[in-house]
């Protein structure tokens, strides 16, 4: 490994989450006896930010091979009330400054759902310290490339550089193709002038050989420098 390759993965292990602690909010359908799970993560960060991950949906319909959640049977997307008290129940413990919908769920699916749940007021986030992750869910991410105006950061789970790899682990990648998905981030970049993070899980024998990593960098920097 390179000097500069060592200090980058110095830099980002520095910035890592640490979980301060998971809880599960179980609600219940009017009328009916079973309950229904949705995680919540709270995560402090090494700079002090407190972050807490909140569910969008009980389960997954989107199946993606590595997530506990997508191996869950789907049940049900939350209501707008059941995202907030998510973040209501985190700041009881602790002052919260971050929301990521990061935790169970496709927030695209739900789009004007997480963003009521995300638009309460006294939340302790703002809008921009507010971030919506997507596997690329393209109804949902069109929609918020042109309906959302509040500068809510918008994140792309990638986890594979190409197509072949990613429809094996990510089926919703047969549907919307990786690079009809990079041309709305980047049209989101070019529109509203805001960044695409992007998040990439390693999985040993999978996606995380050096090659496939180059070719996941390469892949992000091709989509947001051509034109
Ligand atoms: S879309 Fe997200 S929550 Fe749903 S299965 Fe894929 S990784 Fe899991």
């Amino acid at each position: 490994m390179h000097r500069g390759e060592r200090r980058e993965r110095h830099a980002l292990l520095e910035q890592r989450p640490r979980p301060r602690g998971r809880f599960v909010i179980s609600a219940y359908d009017d009328g009916a006896a079973r309950g229904l799970h949705s995680h919540t993560w709270r995560m402090r960060l090494r700079d002090g930010r407190r972050s807490v991950c909140v569910s969008s949906q009980s389960g997954c319909p989107l199946t993606c091979t590595f997530c506990a959640t997508g191996q869950m049977q789907f049940r049900r997307n939350l209501t707008a009330w059941e995202i907030l008290d998510q973040v209501l129940h985190s700041k009881r413990i602790e002052p919260v400054d971050h929301v990521v919908f990061m935790g169970m769920g496709e927030p695209m699916l739900t789009l004007t759902t997480c963003r009521c749940g995300a638009a309460a007021p006294d939340l302790g986030a703002t809008p921009r310290r507010t971030t919506i992750s997507t596997v690329g869910w393209m109804p949902g991410l069109t929609r918020f490339v042109d309906e959302v105006d509040e500068p809510i950061r918008l994140a792309l789970s990638l986890h594979a550089p190409a197509d072949a790899l990613r429809s094996e682990i990510m089926p919703v990648n047969d549907r919307y193709p990786l690079d009809d998905v990079l041309a709305e981030c980047r049209r989101y970049f070019e529109l509203r002038g805001r960044k695409v993070f992007v998040e990439y899980v390693m999985l040993e024998g999978v996606n995380r050989q050096r090659r496939a990593c180059r070719r996941a960098r390469r892949t992000c920097w091709i989509a947001t420098s051509s034109r």
